[in-house]
């Protein structure tokens, strides 16, 4: 999948999570999203990502490859494993809340590549690639799908309702009857 429809789909994917366990619908959490959704793909130099991050790419790649370690569910434990045992330092529990969002957006990308025909290494080191084989990488279908799960998740979810009363409820409330 190509990194311009990971974004939304990773966005859609904590949208939904957000939204089925009652989290509120911010920037913050979308965002960072969105970079877990980008994360996997840190092992090709040429990705989004990558090209950003080339200290970390190129390393990651000459070792494993594209579609390697970083799109298996080893990965995601050792990522969780690795936020969790940071978050839990004094100096960054306040960053507790990006590992939600975070773990949602690198899991969408590993279903999003999925579902073309190469699949992912989801058992590695066990061989084997699992694709649903829905179609393929830069396809017209992939932009057409993933707009559609976006655009139901934003109507049919009440998202921008949701994030608006969200960001309603942080702006401060001044007590009413008070002159200014
Ligand atoms: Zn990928």
């Amino acid at each position: 999948m190509m990194a311009q429809n990971h974004v939304p789909f990773a966005m859609s994917c904590w949208w939904l999570y957000a939204t089925m366990t009652n989290l509120p619908i911010e920037v913050q959490g979308t965002m960072t999203a969105a970079i877990g959704g980008m994360m996997p793909d840190l092992d090709h130099p040429e990705s989004a990502l990558g090209r950003r991050m080339l200290l970390v790419s190129v390393p990651i790649s000459s070792l494993c490859g594209h579609r390697g370690v970083t799109h298996s569910l080893l990965a995601v434990v050792v990522l969780l494993w690795l936020l969790v045992a940071v978050t839990t330092l004094p100096a960054y529990q306040h960053l507790a809340w990006l590992i939600t969002p975070l773990i949602i957006g690198y899991l969408s990308h590993i279903l999003g590549d999925s579902l073309t025909p190469s699949g992912v290494p989801l058992l590695w080191p066990r061989k084997g690639n699992y694709s649903f084989n829905l179609f393929k990488t830069r396809s017209w279908q992939e932009t057409v799908c993933v707009g559609i799960f976006t655009i139901g998740t934003v109507l049919i979810f009440g998202v921008w309702e949701r994030a608006f009363a969200d960001f309603l409820a942080t702006v401060p409330k001044f007590p009413r009857g008070v002159a200014y």
